[in-house]
């Protein structure tokens, strides 16, 4: 648990926050996928990603990660957001269709990975715009820019494989 806390705490960027989903969830649920992909695009600040259903993608919003990144300035509350949306996405390719089901799972995951009382956990127990319950986000105008993706998103779990 102590080993999970101290990655998250100290992951910089999304690959390092990616290894510790797929290491937390092979650790709770001994189930593991690789080969997925992450795109950041702007979208709707109600939307925090999404999986298209038969692909290896995940789209995660990046205007919403901005906002957190301004609002929160602490690297561990940004990486317990980013590592609590990209943990549900992954339950979806993983084969949990249904909110009802992986809802609970991301809270279950969080629990046995960091402990009760962990940023992450309460993220994921509140919902992940809980974070941002004090920002008007009907009224900020959301950025469009050119959908971009993550490179060496699986860069670690390549090397293993050469
Ligand atoms: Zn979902």
């Amino acid at each position: 648990m102590e080993e999970y806390w101290s990655r998250l705490e100290k992951a910089q960027g999304y690959s390092e926050v990616w290894e510790i989903v797929k290491d937390t969830v092979k650790n709770s649920l001994d189930e593991r996928r690789v080969g997925m992909m992450l795109f950041l695009d702007d979208l709707p600040l109600r939307v925090g990603a999404y999986h298209p259903l038969g692909t290896n993608n995940i789209v995660l919003n990046r205007a919403l990660v901005n906002i957190v990144e301004v609002a929160a300035k602490v690297k561990l509350l940004v990486n317990s957001f980013v590592y609590v949306l990209l943990l549900h996405e992954y339950l979806h390719a993983l084969g949990r269709k249904s909110e009802a089901q992986v809802r609970p799972l991301v809270h279950r995951i969080s629990r046995e990975s960091f402990g009760e009382n962990h940023t992450a956990t309460k993220l994921a127990e509140a919902g992940p715009w809980s974070l941002l319950k004090d920002i008007p986000l009907d009224l900020i105008d959301v950025p469009k820019r050119v959908m971009e993706i993550v490179k060496d998103f699986e860069k670690a779990t390549k090397r293993y494989i050469v």
